[in-house]
């Protein structure tokens, strides 16, 4: 019966961290995976989670509500829309995740399933390797809009794509730390992004899987999210993650939420979600949600999370500017400077796919084929032995 089944190719980043491990070479650096790494290259439990686990050693094994913990989903609404009039109004309908991707796919469901959504979704491009298969895998649409050029955001490029887009269609807006380019639009160019959004009728879905983890601030990185709901009225899909945020990676831990118009529609957004999650997952995984709840629901932890999340994005923003100074100080050509402009996990370099394989060939160095690096990949210990292989490599 299988004559006829195709191979289909893996998401080639995966296999850069398999290569990674199989390297003997003692000098071997993973730039590759989007995955934090303490200053020793090690992942990195944070404390916060440590102490959150330490109070819930045992939380059973029964099977979780459909729409998830309840109080992880009280915890994480608060932690996101403390401040704003749609949770005061009742209008945020929420629903436990499998990860941020789960929140994607739940959101995408609940669209169909609402009839609020013409099959059609944009994207950036270029984009997370994943946004174009889950949508696809969906039967939505998907249109690419121009996102990157000359080392920067495309905002010309990419307003008059928006602008163009077809009405009712849903678009997908990375909230803070663009995956892959780490280049997010000013707060004045994401105003003029909410006029089109508003005159096109799409219907925003806030990609936030690095909420805390780039500035630090769960509040400062929510910005745009929160000037969508509270100046624009604007009804929006937020999709959440604690992979990155509380280094929940394999706990598949997130939320989706949609931001309604009346309190009534949100009863009927958290029906909708409940259908859509029973009918793919019956039931989201207990145990990340546990932590998550521990963590937002006990102050003293909580105090801890938020100075682990400075950690964490000060080590990357000094690892940038390590980069940076060393490939000055040993004047590889070219233009680095976008290194220290981008933020969030990952910086653009540019350089060539031939350039990429003598990396891997010669410095045992392994980055994604698009040229992107994962910042937090580097440490006090690599980082010049990363800037001498980038300097002659590019001089080669
Ligand atoms: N969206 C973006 C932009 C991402 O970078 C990621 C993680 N790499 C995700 C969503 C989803 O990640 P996860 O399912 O691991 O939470």
């Amino acid at each position: 019966v299988f004559e006829s089944a195709p191979y289909i190719p893996p998401d080639l980043i995966f296999e850069v961290t398999k290569n990674y491990l199989a390297d003997s070479d003692p000098k071997k650096v993973n730039v590759g995976a989007g995955t934090y790494r303490d200053e020793n290259g090690q992942p990195w439990v944070l404390p916060s989670v440590r102490m959150a686990k330490s109070l819930i050693a045992d939380c059973g094994h029964e099977y979780l509500p459909i729409a998830g913990l309840k109080s992880f989903r009280t915890g994480v609404t608060e932690l996101v829309f403390h401040d704003t009039n749609a949770l005061r109004n009742d209008c945020i309908a929420s629903c436990q995740s499998l990860s941020g991707t789960g929140a994607l796919h739940l959101a995408a469901l609940a669209l169909k399933k609402a009839n609020a959504s013409n099959g059609e979704v944009y994207i950036t491009d270029p984009t997370w390797s994943n946004h174009e298969l889950l949508f696809e895998s969906l039967d939505f649409v998907v249109h690419k809009m121009p996102y990157y050029k000359n080392s920067a955001f495309d905002f010309d490029g990419y307003m008059e794509s928006l602008k163009a887009a077809i009405p009712g269609s849903a678009i997908v807006l990375h909230t803070c730390a663009h995956n892959p380019t780490g280049c997010d639009p000013s707060q004045a160019q994401w105003k003029e992004i909410a006029s089109v959004v508003q005159d096109r009728q799409l219907f925003p879905i806030f990609d936030s899987a690095y909420l805390g983890f780039n500035s630090g601030s769960v509040d400062a990185d929510a910005w745009a999210l929160k000037y969508f709901i509270e100046e624009c009225n604007i009804e929006v899909a937020v999709a959440l993650s604690f992979a990155k945020s509380m280094g929940l990676y394999g706990e598949r831990t997130g939320m989706v939420a949609f931001v309604t118009r009346s309190p009534e529609l949100a009863v009927n957004l958290n029906s909708i979600l409940e259908n859509v999650q029973r009918a793919t997952v019956s039931s989201p995984v207990a145990y990340g949600s546990h932590i998550v709840s521990t963590v937002l629901n006990n102050p003293d932890i909580k105090d801890q999370w938020a100075k682990d999340l400075v950690t964490m994005s000060s080590r990357i923003q000094a690892m940038r500017q390590k980069l940076y100074d060393e490939l000055v100080r040993l004047q590889t050509p070219g233009d680095w400077s976008p290194i220290i402009r981008q933020s969030g996990m990952f910086g653009y370099t540019g350089i060539s796919p031939t350039q990429i394989k003598h990396m891997q060939d010669k410095y045992h160095i392994y980055m994604a084929d698009t040229s992107r690096i994962s910042i937090a990949g580097l440490n006090d210990k690599n980082v010049e032995y990363f800037a001498m292989a980038i300097d002659s490599t590019v001089r080669n």
